[in-house]
């Protein structure tokens, strides 16, 4: 019903400019003004504007200009179709095709919300009767005038993969021949010395002022480029599949459809928080599942069999629904350990003697979610029926990579198998909805080296390698680099997203979990098919308000999950401090609590009964102010929630390891200057008071705390 309401508010203008023969139309949101144009060989971005600010572009899109068929090279000449012109209230499409080979090329810009940015995406449409093989066609190229004394910034953020690094959130300079590239694939497995991967996304925007600027995101999880440039006149780049190791080539077989990573650009202005504050909201209301943030306990509160590790059987899983339940969680997450062997995802006999299903039901009864790890692209050795058997001929053919004969799996990784060959993917997808049916599952986590982006068959979908192939290990698999890397995982990617689109029709209900051995595949396609991102392989509390820290200028926070592991708690303040630093966004605990004092089984139980009470509904609802710089666990952190339509909010306060620094003053953002806010320290570290938005937010919050690594929870209530 909103949607519609606010559509109406999005208008478009189409108008038949006299002086050239180019159409022109415009789309609009609250935050974004876009003006097209078709030109007659090709369309462009005229202009992008946040309503005050107009960003002028002097480039047409540039088409891919030659196809290969049957081994030969041809030129393309596309010209405009102005009668299969599409436009409605949200929508733009100018079509293009070229004769011979007979393409259809349709340029698409999409406005689902009446705020945040404006999608697009370029098909290409193969109506010939000859199979054909494309160049690289990028997503979305521009190249804005910029003044040479203008003084702009780039912002981006690193994955947090297995362990954050020493930066995560980049804001830096774009002086004039400024180059920059950012990169994101499928699985970051980060280089030393080399750029980390990014959550496939960057903001312009003024250094200083208004902070006018612009915003362009990734919708895909394959293999993808974003690259920027000042030069003297222009500010310049293109967004899309990533061009290296090329030359890229793509099959397209008579009647099929190639479809560019889709991209969203955004208008902005106010700074980082401000543009976070937009595009979460745009993540959780377009690309995210209704069914999910229907649910109002989403995110969920966790208990992972991890804490446990690999020897998880029927009585420590059993034991430990008994204390999840006690404690007030609400789901409980079976990890790696319970499965006969990488690919054979039976329960072991062994542990599970009467199967996954009665464990999955027990926590049923005893009112829990039941989720489960599961790395189902990973071929092994087992030999039982139904297992993925590396060695078994039709599997082998699968596979990236041919294997040593001595080939191993590892307790829980195996060889990855490519799931875009067709019998693969039609194998995956029963295995999955077997696992999910069979096991009664509320929630599917995947690990590891899921989806392909490298592959040395030459019989698969994808472009066959090119004459230069690297071959090698890294964090336990086998990788494949070559030209074909980027066709590999647009295929591989297209593939995991068919599946899991497959299993959310099928299974309303089900909770998707994206985790990569931690963080290496946080993007805004597996944003749109799944529910929750595993932020980092890393589990102390400093590394988890890194990560979260980072993902959260871009993500929705309910989104982002934090494993909280064992870790050394003197006293129960750091026990606090510990939990607290998981508990911004979705919380996983990753301990066997039966083995808690009973003095920390009653802290924790007061910690999850805040998250649910006051905590959540701002995780969910409430704006995000980074109100401190990045975490390093020494100096304070913390950020900021504040809900402008219940007028609540809260401060995570972090004291760091420093020892001769117990006060610290936080610049508070997002309240009314002249209205009195009641300010409430839940650990009553200092007495309630009552203080204004002016205050607050130029004078500070000042918290004090006594000890190193502890923490305190202020929240904040409007009086009227
Ligand atoms: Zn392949």
């Amino acid at each position: 019903m909103l949607r519609g309401v606010v559509l109406d508010a999005v208008l478009v203008f189409i108008a038949v400019l006299a002086s050239a023969n180019e159409i022109r139309a415009t789309l609009r949101t609250s935050d974004t003004v876009l003006e097209l144009a078709a030109g007659e060989s090709a369309p462009r971005v005229v202009s992008l504007s946040n309503g005050q600010h107009q960003f002028i572009n002097s480039a047409p899109e540039a088409l891919i200009n030659r196809v290969e068929v049957a081994g030969r090279w041809l030129p393309l000449h596309w010209s405009f179709v102005p009668e299969a012109t599409q436009h409605d209230s949200h929508r733009v499409a100018f079509v293009y095709e070229n004769q011979s080979p007979h393409l259809r090329l349709t340029w698409e810009w999409q406005a689902r919300s009446g705020f945040g940015p404006i999608e697009h995406a370029l098909r290409i449409n193969n109506l010939d009767s000859r199979e054909i093989w494309l160049p690289l066609q990028s997503s979305f190229q521009f190249s804005w005038n910029c003044p040479t004394t203008e003084a702009l910034e780039n912002s981006f953020i690193e994955k947090g993969a297995g362990k954050p690094s020493l930066v995560g959130t980049h804001v830096e300079p774009i002086p004039a021949g400024y180059k920059w590239i950012g990169t994101s694939s499928t699985y970051a497995h980060p280089k030393a010395n080399e750029p980390r991967e990014i959550i496939p996304w960057f903001l312009v925007q003024e250094a200083s002022g208004a902070r006018d600027g612009w915003y362009v995101g990734v919708e895909f999880s394959g293999r993808v480029q974003t690259a920027l440039e000042r030069d003297k006149r222009q500010l310049k780049g293109t967004v899309g599949l990533n061009p290296n190791p090329g030359p890229l080539r793509t099959r397209v077989t008579a009647g099929e459809i190639f479809e560019t990573p889709t991209v969203f650009l955004g208008a902005t202005h106010g700074g980082l928080d401000a543009a976070g504050n937009v595009l979460r909201r745009w993540v959780r209301e377009v690309l995210g599942n209704p069914a999910t943030w229907q649910n109002p306990n989403f995110p969920l509160l966790v208990n992972n069999s991890w804490g446990g590790g690999m020897k998880v059987n029927e009585q420590i899983a059993e034991a430990m629904i008994r204390d999840a339940t006690d404690l007030g969680l609400e789901m409980f997450h079976v990890d790696a350990g319970w499965f006969r062997g990488v690919g054979d995802w039976y329960p072991d006999p062994q542990k599970f003697p009467q199967g996954l299903a009665q464990i999955a039901d027990y926590a049923h009864q005893h009112g829990l979610k039941f989720g489960l790890w599961v790395d189902w692209t990973q071929a092994g050795l087992d030999e039982n029926p139904g297992a993925l058997n590396a060695k078994d001929p039709k599997v082998r053919d699968w596979l990236l990579n041919d294997l040593p004969p001595d080939w191993k799996p590892e307790e829980f990784k195996g060889e990855t198998i490519d799931i875009s060959v067709p019998a693969a993917k039609a194998w995956a997808q029963d295995e999955v909805e077997r696992i999910v049916s069979d096991y009664h599952l509320d929630m599917l986590e995947h690990d590891g080296y899921l989806v392909a982006q490298g592959c040395k068959r030459r019989d698969h979908p994808h472009a066959p390698p090119g004459e230069r192939k690297w071959v090698y290990k890294d964090e336990g698999f086998y990788w494949v680099d070559s030209s074909n890397s980027t066709d590999v995982s647009y295929h591989a990617t297209r593939a995991y997203y068919d599946i899991y689109s497959h299993l959310r029709k099928e299974h309303p209900g089900l909770l998707l979990e994206v985790c990569n051995d931690g963080g290496r595949m946080v993007d805004f396609g597996s944003a749109t098919h799944a529910d929750y991102f595993s932020i980092t392989d890393s589990y102390d509390p400093v590394s988890n308000r890194q990560a979260f820290y980072d993902a959260s200028h871009v993500l929705p926070s309910a989104m982002l999950e934090s494993y909280v592991e064992k870790w050394p708690t003197p006293n129960l303040g750091n026990f606090i401090y510990m939990l607290r630093s998981g508990m911004m966004g979705w919380l996983t605990i990753m301990i066997d609590t039966t083995q808690w004092t009973p003095e920390q089984h009653v802290a924790a139980k007061e910690e999850i009964k805040l998250y649910k009470a006051k905590l959540r509904s701002l995780i969910r609802d409430a704006n995000l102010y980074h109100i401190s710089p990045r975490p390093d666990g020494i100096q304070w952190d913390g950020i900021e929630y504040f809900d402008p339509k219940s007028n609540r909010g809260v401060v995570y306060a972090f004291r760091g390891s420093k020892n001769d620094e117990s006060t610290h003053t936080y610049f508070l953002e997002g309240l009314h200057a002249d209205a009195e806010y009641r300010v409430d320290f839940h650990d009553n570290t200092a007495p309630d008071q009552v203080l204004t938005g002016r205050e607050l937010m130029d004078r500070g919050l000042r918290v004090t705390l006594a000890r190193p690594e502890t923490s305190e929870l202020i929240f904040l209530e409007l009086l009227r």
